[in-house]
């Protein structure tokens, strides 16, 4: 079980940032994204300007995730003008410092300017095109079965999204259903129980696909993680053990595949197929649409 979680963050940066007397740069930022609170995007993306002329204003943008953001900013200017006049959306790559968003020149250099901008940001790069082609492993070893405790839609907690609750022992390995990166990592909860309260206090791993999906593996147990943010993995590789963490009835996994959705608040639900191929059984457990 999952829930979304937003998070506003108010940040004034002052003229310091811009090292001239003359411009005053003020920002009111709101930072809205959805993904998990631990996933640490607030903390970890950050926001700068610097004067690079006279006249011209860099705005630029830290990403030290492991994977790609995408930003979405609508500016209300004074005394500037770029390419970007109102709302745009930039995708800035894994581990990048200073990465030019957009760049401003002062048509009236003597006078202050500035610049206000309200952000979001979602994980991954908006552009990319999901393979729902793409069959995905049971996240679990072969020659072993679990019951499926909720399909998508379940009504407990699966009402609009495509996900599966795999009953299963605390303890239980875990595999990686594609290969990708580690985008993030959650393992020293050690609470849990069927209360949306404790929405927050799953462990979990998250997997970023070429194809800019991300597979979240929850409900893992207190320390079962064996896999750091920023490793590749292979489909088919332990990446940790299974648990009860955070909203969740009982011991199960709970696995789905997202992508960032355009709204930047709401991650889309990706319908997908399972490679049952090396399971010995004929049956194809089949999405819904
Ligand atoms: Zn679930």
């Amino acid at each position: 079980m999952k829930r979304s979680i937003k998070v506003f963050r108010f940040k004034v940066l002052n003229a310091s940032l811009v090292g001239r007397k003359l411009p005053v740069f003020f920002m009111f930022l709101i930072h809205a994204f959805y993904a998990s609170a631990s996933s640490g995007i607030n903390e970890r993306t950050r926001f700068s300007s610097h004067q690079v002329s006279a006249d011209s204003v860099v705005l630029s943008f830290d990403n030290d995730l492991s994977i790609p953001v995408t930003v979405n900013l609508s500016l209300a200017l004074d005394n500037l003008e770029g390419e970007y006049m109102s709302d745009f959306t930039v995708t800035v790559p894994a581990k990048r410092r200073r990465y030019p968003l957009a760049r401003f020149k002062k048509p009236e250099p003597a006078k202050p300017y500035q610049c206000s901008y309200t952000w979001k940001i979602v994980m991954g790069d908006v552009s990319q095109v999901p393979d729902l082609d793409y069959l995905y492993l049971l996240p679990f070893q072969k020659r072993s079965s679990y019951k499926v405790s909720q399909g998508p839609g379940g009504a407990i907690s699966h009402k609009d999204i495509f996900a599966y609750d795999f009953a299963m022992p605390v303890g239980t390995p875990i595999i990686a259903a594609r290969d990708g990166i580690i985008a993030a990592v959650k393992s020293d909860s050690s609470i849990g129980g069927p209360f949306s309260v404790y929405a927050n206090d799953a462990n979990f791993i998250s997997i970023y696909h070429t194809d800019g999906t991300i597979a979240n593996y929850f409900h893992l147990k207190k320390d079962g993680v064996v896999v750091k943010e920023g490793q590749e993995v292979k489909r088919g590789d332990l990446i940790g053990y299974s648990g009860s963490t955070g909203f969740s009835s009982g011991p199960h996994l709970h696995f789905e595949v997202v992508r960032p959705g355009p709204d930047f608040e709401n991650n889309q639900s990706i319908v997908f197929n399972w490679d049952t191929s090396g399971t010995g059984s004929k049956k194809t457990i089949r999405g819904y649409r």
